[in-house]
C-alpha cells in the first residue's frame, strides 16, 4: 500500500502526498486511510518534525472516498459501520488537535492541506480537518461535498464541521444540494482559506507551517466562548434557520431521500452539543443512511452502474468509433438541440433543414444556449465563436460529404424518413453510420429504406438534449456491432449516458413512461381527485406528477401516440378510458404547457397555476377516495411492470441499463435506485401478490409478469438472479 507515502526536509517540514497508482484520481479507501493515520502519527510523535503539508501528487487532490468501499462496509451490520466511522472521526480529530495540549490548547504542530486541484467528500472533509486549507488558483478544479447526490451525506465530520465554520444557513447550499465551486468561490464562500498562484502551492503551504501560531492552530470550535455562526437552534436567529430549512428540505425531497432527514437532524441535534458528541452524532445518523436500502441502491444505480455504462459496459469489441464530423438531419427542437450537444464536445457539425431559415434558426439554438451561459459567467465569448464555428447550417445535402455519423430528426412520418435516408446515402461515405431520433417508430421498419441495414441504428434523445443526461441507443434486427458501438463513443463524446436496448414499440423508455401517465388519465376518467394523483406521485419520489408530464410533453402528442398504438394493436388496444379524457382534453383545446392550458391552468405568461377546475364538470370526484398507497401502487406497478416485461422480452438485456435509464430517462423515483432496484426492495413475492390485488380491482394491465411470478416462487431477486451484469434474458 503506498497511497500516501511522507518525506521530511531540512527545515523539520513533514510532506505527505496522496497518489493512488494505477488511477488517474485519488480516492480513498479503508487501508488507505489507516496508513495516513499511521503516518500523521509517526509526525506527530518525531521531535524533527515541525509541521506537515498534507497533498496530492497528481493533478487533483482527491475524488471522495471510493463509493465502491462505501457499499461494501454496511456488510458488516450497523455496530460496525458505526465503528468504522467512529475510527475515522478519532483520526481526523487527531489532526485537529495534532499533539497540543488540550487545557492550555498549546504545543500542536500545523498541519495544512495544499490542494492542487479537485477536492470532493472525503478529499475535502480530510482538508476540513487540518488547520488551513491551501488551494491552487486553478479553474478546472471543483471543491465540495457531493455526497447527498447519491444518498448520503458528508459523514466523516464534513457535516460537523461545516456547520460549525460557516453557520447552518451557509453551509446548507453545500450540504444539501452538494454544491461544487471553484478554488476563488471556495476560498469566498469560507469552505477554504487561502487561493494561491499554483507554481506557489507548496512553497506557500511550507511558509505557512512555520509561521503558523499557536493559536492558529486552534478550531474555533475548541476555543473557549465558542459561538456557532448566525446562531445554534434556540437562538432567535438559529431558530428561523433551522424552521426554514426543515421545511425546504421537505418540499425538496418530500420526505422520501433518506439521507436529507437524517443530514438535517445531525445538523440539529449536533448544533445543540459539544463538538465531539456532534460528531457522534453525525456517525449515527450516517450509519442509519448508510444500512437505509435507499442509499445502496443510489449508490450502486446512480454511481457504480452508471460509470459502467458511461465506460461502454456493453460496448462490441470493435476498434474505436468518435465521430469527427456529425450530419444532422432536421434542424427542429431535436435536431438543434444535438447539433449544439455535439458541436460543444468538439465535433464539427452539418446541420440540415428543407430551408436555409429553418436551418439557421436551428443554430441559433445553439448561440441561445451558449449567450445564457455567458451571462451566467460559465462560457466565455470565444467557447461560444468556438462553438459556433463547428455548425454549418445549410440546405445542401452534397455538405455531408465526409461525415462519419448522421443523426436523423426529421418529422416523425417514416415516408419522410425513408426519403431523407435515401439522399443522405446517395452523399455520405460507404463507412457512415446512420441514425434515427425516433421516438416512436420501429428501427427495422425504417431501415428498410437503407441500403446498408447494418449501418442503421437509432439514438433516441431526450428533450431538452442539452440538460437530459440519457441516451438511448436500439439496435434493429439488422443493426451492426460496429453501429453500436459509433453510437455508444458518439455518446461518450457528448458526455451522456448510454443505454443498448432492442428494437420494439416504444423501446425502453417510452415503453414505461407511457403508462404512467395513462394510468393518471385512467385515474381521473374513473372520478379519483387529479390533485390525489398528483401528490401520491410526487410524494412517491416522481419529480412530475403524470398529468403535469402530460402537460410538458403535449397533450396532442399524447392523441397521436394513441392512434397509432390503437392502429397498430387493434382490438386488443387496452386504453380507451384514457383516451375519453385525453381526446376531449385535445377537443377542448387544451394541448398542455405550449397552449397555456392542459390538466394545468396556466397564467397568460405560462405560469402553471393549479389544477384545471374545468375537470371536474366533466369528471366529477367520486365521494370515496382511494388511499394514498393504492394510488401510488397503481403509479407505481404501471411503470415498473413494464420494466420486466421489457426484460423478460429481450429489449432490455442488462437491468443496469432498466434502472440507470428509467431514473435519468424519466426521473423514476431516485430514491429508490430505479424500477428493478425497487422490486428487489419489497421482494417479488410481495410484488407478486400486490399485482394480484391491482390485478382484481382494475384488470389485467396488473398481471404479474412470468419472470416476476418465477422469481417469487425461487425466492430471487433482480440483481441476485441477474447478477447486475449483462442478463440472460
Ligand atoms: P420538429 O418538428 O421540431 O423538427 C423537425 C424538423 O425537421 C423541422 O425543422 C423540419 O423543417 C425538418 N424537416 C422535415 N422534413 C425534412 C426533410 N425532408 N429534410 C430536412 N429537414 C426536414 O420535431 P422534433 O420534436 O425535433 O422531432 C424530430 C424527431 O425527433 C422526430 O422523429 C421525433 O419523434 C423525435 N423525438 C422527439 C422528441 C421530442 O420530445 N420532441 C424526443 C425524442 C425524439
Amino acid at each position: 500500500m503506498t497511497d500516501f507515502t511522507m518525506t521530511t526536509d531540512a527545515d523539520g517540514v513533514a510532506t505527505i502526498t496522496w497518489d493512488v497508482k494505477q488511477k488517474s484520481m485519488n480516492v480513498m479507501s479503508t487501508e488507505a486511510f489507516a496508513l495516513v493515520s499511521t503516518l500523521v502519527d509517526q509526525a506527530l510523535a518525531d521531535p524533527a518534525v515541525k509541521g506537515i503539508i498534507l497533498t496530492s501528487g497528481k493533478k487533483d487532490f482527491a475524488g471522495g472516498m471510493d463509493l465502491n468501499v462505501i457499499a461494501q462496509m454496511k456488510l458488516g451490520g450497523a455496530q460496525a459501520v458505526f465503528d468504522g466511522v467512529m475510527q475515522i472521526h478519532v483520526m481526523l480529530r487527531k489532526i485537529e488537535r495534532a499533539g497540543m495540549d488540550l487545557k492550555t490548547l498549546k504545543g500542536g504542530k500545523p498541519v495544512v492541506a495544499a490542494l492542487p486541484g479537485t477536492a470532493l467528500g472525503i478529499g475535502l472533509e480530510l482538508p476540513l480537518a487540518c488547520h488551513r486549507i491551501i488551494a491552487a488558483d486553478n479553474p478546472k478544479a471543483k471543491i465540495g461535498l457531493p455526497e447527498i447526490m447519491v444518498g448520503i451525506f458528508p459523514g466523516a465530520g464534513g457535516t460537523t464541521r461545516l456547520v460549525r465554520k460557516l453557520g447552518a444557513m451557509a453551509a446548507a447550499p453545500f450540504l444539501l444540494e452538494g454544491k461544487l465551486s471553484s478554488p476563488k468561490e471556495a476560498k469566498a464562500a469560507g469552505l477554504i482559506d487561502e487561493v494561491v498562484v499554483p507554481e506557489d502551492l507548496l512553497k506557500r503551504a511550507k511558509e505557512w507551517v512555520l509561521a503558523a501560531t499557536p493559536a492558529e492552530l486552534v478550531k474555533p470550535w475548541d476555543d473557549k466562548g465558542y459561538k456557532m455562526p448566525g446562531g445554534a437552534p434556540y437562538h432567535p436567529a438559529g431558530f428561523m434557520t433551522f424552521v426554514g430549512a426543515s421545511a425546504m428540505i421537505n418540499a425538496k425531497t418530500q420526505g422520501v431521500y433518506p439521507a436529507a432527514k437524517a443530514l438535517l437532524a445531525a445538523v440539529y441535534e449536533g448544533a445543540l452539543v459539544p463538538f465531539d458528541v456532534a460528531l457522534r452524532i453525525e456517525a449515527r445518523q450516517f450509519t442509519s443512511v448508510l444500512m437505509n436500502p435507499s442509499s445502496s441502491a443510489m449508490i450502486r444505480s446512480l454511481f457504480i452502474n452508471k460509470e459502467a455504462l458511461d465506460k461502454g459496459a456493453n460496448r462490441p469489441a470493435v476498434p474505436d468509433q468518435s465521430v469527427k464530423k456529425l450530419g444532422v438531419i432536421g434542424a427542429g427542437m431535436m435536431g438543434a438541440g444535438i447539433a449544439y450537444v455535439a458541436a460543444n464536445a468538439g465535433i464539427e457539425v452539418v446541420l440540415i433543414d428543407n430551408s436555409q431559415e429553418a436551418a439557421d434558426r436551428g443554430r441559433a439554438h445553439s448561440e441561445g444556449i451558449l449567450d445564457k451561459g455567458i451571462k451566467r459567467g460559465k462560457v466565455t465569448v470565444e467557447k461560444k465563436a468556438e462553438v459556433l464555428g463547428r455548425i454549418h447550417a445549410t440546405t445542401d445535402y452534397a455538405a455531408l460529404a465526409g461525415v462519419d455519423l448522421i443523426v436523423e430528426a426529421v418529422f416523425e412520418d417514416p415516408k419522410i424518413k425513408a426519403e431523407v435516408t435515401a439522399k443522405v446515402e446517395a452523399v455520405v461515405g460507404p463507412d457512415c453510420i446512420y441514425a434515427t431520433n425516433t421516438s416512436t417508430l420501429p428501427i427495422t421498419g425504417l431501415a428498410a429504406a437503407s441500403k446498408r441495414p447494418e449501418q442503421f441504428i437509432g439514438i433516441h434523445f431526450f428533450s431538452p438534449v442539452d440538460k437530459m443526461n440519457l441516451v438511448e441507443i436500439i439496435r434493429g434486427k439488422a443493426t451492426g456491432d460496429r453501429a453500436v458501438a459509433k453510437a455508444l463513443d458518439f455518446v461518450r463524446q457528448i458526455r451522456k449516458t448510454p443505454i443498448v436496448v432492442n428494437d420494439a414499440r416504444f423501446f425502453y423508455a417510452n415503453r414505461c413512461i407511457i403508462p404512467y401517465i395513462n394510468e393518471g388519465i385512467r385515474m381521473v376518467a374513473e372520478g379519483v381527485e387529479p390533485a390525489l394523483v398528483e401528490n401520491a406521485a410526487k410524494l412517491v419520489g416522481m419529480p412530475l406528477g403524470p398529468l403535469q408530464l402530460v402537460d410538458e410533453t403535449s397533450i396532442d402528442l399524447g392523441v397521436r401516440i394513441a392512434k397509432a398504438t390503437k392502429a397498430a394493436m387493434g382490438a386488443d388496444y387496452p386504453d380507451e378510458a384514457v383516451d375519453h379524457v385525453l381526446f376531449w382534453m385535445a377537443d377542448q383545446g387544451r394541448l398542455g404547457r405550449k397552449a397555456n392550458a392542459g390538466f394545468y391552468a396556466h397564467d397568460a405568461k405560462g405560469e402553471r397555476l393549479g389544477l384545471w377546475e374545468g375537470l371536474e364538470l366533466k369528471y366529477p370526484h367520486d365521494k370515496l377516495q382511494p388511499s394514498l398507497s393504492d394510488v401510488q401502487h397503481r403509479l407505481l406497478f404501471a411503470q415498473v411492470l413494464e420494466a420486466v416485461r421489457a426484460l423478460e422480452e429481450g429489449v432490455l438485456t442488462d437491468i443496469r441499463e432498466g434502472d440507470v435509464g428509467a431514473i435519468l430517462g424519466w426521473g423514476f423515483a431516485p430514491w429508490s435506485g430505479g424500477p428493478f432496484s425497487w422490486l428487489d426492495m419489497i421482494g417479488a413475492a410481495k410484488a407478486v401478490e400486490i399485482c394480484r390485488g391491482l390485478t382484481a380491482q382494475f384488470g389485467p394491465r396488473f398481471h404479474a409478469p412470468a419472470l416476476l411470478r418465477d422469481m417469487a416462487e425461487k425466492g430471487q431477486s433482480f440483481y441476485g438472479r441477474f447478477g447486475g451484469a449483462k442478463a440472460a434474458a
